[in-house]
């Protein structure tokens, strides 16, 4: 399964030392829990998460004196289940919409190379494959590359992308896009939107203005604000996900490039610290290498 295939230098980095830590050991003690304390951040889980999951591990000790390794697998499980937002969206079966009548408005905030267009032109092609009308805007008008990369995924996906090209005011592409997706009675609009952090005023006040802008069309919109992180960048997509959450309304998150990294840690620090369920996890570059993240499948994945 490509989740197993995606996740497998996590799983590697995490159990080849799980299982040294706890060889021809049939207690669990300080020595197992420093180990695996370590193990947990360098998978980046996160020190504040990491320590949490060993405090808890501790008093489980404490309350039942002995501890045996075999069940260290399970327990480590329950705990890491419990650290991970459940995502609400995977009840539903894959890529599934709210039924409105009115277009469902998904705003795509994240810097620049996190996968933030890739992510975009892979969710489009789910719901479209699900036949779906489908509107893409092209509102990071800062990027030329970025106004291109869109209309190649609109064109290899065959929806329509709502561009004025790069330079123009970003909440006027917003404009034509909401204009049109409620023309054609879209099902889903999803807009691009510039990730530009080094001027967090300037970013806040441009996403206040875009989502003003939808609403003259849409007035619950946008539905979703989803944040898209690199989970290859391990610590770098906390800090990010810090700085975005800090002025943004983040309601879902996507941690792409998790296959060819063994940081996969940092999804459950990420879920922990912010409290915002992770929506969609990125394992390969092919469209279907876009999931529905599902804690209970990303878990079992880890531990298998
Ligand atoms: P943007 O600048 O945030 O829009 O980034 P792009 O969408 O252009 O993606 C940057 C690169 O990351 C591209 O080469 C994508 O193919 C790649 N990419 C995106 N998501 C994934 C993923 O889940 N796994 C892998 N391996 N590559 C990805």
């Amino acid at each position: 399964e490509a989740l197993d295939k995606g996740l497998e230098k996590t799983k590697t980095n995490f159990f080849s030392k799980l299982g040294k830590a706890i060889a021809g050991k049939s207690k669990v003690d300080e020595e197992v829990l420093d180990e695996l304390e370590n193990i947990l951040i360098s998978a980046d889980v996160g020190v504040q998460t990491t320590l949490k999951i060993i405090e808890r591990l501790e008093e489980r000790v404490k309350r039942d004196k002995y501890l045996n390794t075999e069940e260290l697998d399970k327990i480590l499980r329950e705990e890491i289940m419990a650290l991970l937002q459940e995502n609400k969206s995977a009840d539903l079966a894959d890529f599934e919409i709210p039924k409105l009548n009115h277009p469902y408005v998904i705003m795509v905030v994240g810097v620049n190379g996190v996968g933030k267009t890739t992510t975009i032109g892979k969710l489009a092609a789910q719901y479209h494959l699900k036949g779906k009308k489908v509107v893409l805007g092209a509102a990071d008008t800062f990027r030329a590359a970025a106004v291109e990369q869109l209309k190649i995924w609109g064109e290899r996906v065959g929806v329509p992308v709502i561009e004025l090209g790069m330079g123009k005011e970003p909440s006027s592409v917003v404009f034509e896009a909401a204009k049109k997706a409620s023309e054609m009675q879209a099902d889903v609009l999803i807009i691009d939107t510039a990730g530009r952090l080094h001027n967090k005023l300037h970013l806040m006040n441009e996403l206040a203005k875009m989502k003003k802008t939808i609403q003259k069309f849409i007035p619950d919109a946008p539905h979703e604000v989803l944040l898209v992180l690199d989970g290859s960048t391990g610590q770098n997509a906390v800090m990010q996900a810090r700085e975005f959450t800090k002025t943004t309304d983040v309601t879902a998150l996507a941690i792409t490039k998790l296959d060819g990294t063994a940081k996969g840690g940092v999804v459950i620090g990420i879920s922990d610290e912010f409290k915002i369920p992770v929506k969609y996890i990125g394992v390969g570059e092919k469209i279907e290498d876009l999931q529905v993240f599902n804690r209970a499948e990303f878990v079992d994945s880890l531990f298998k």
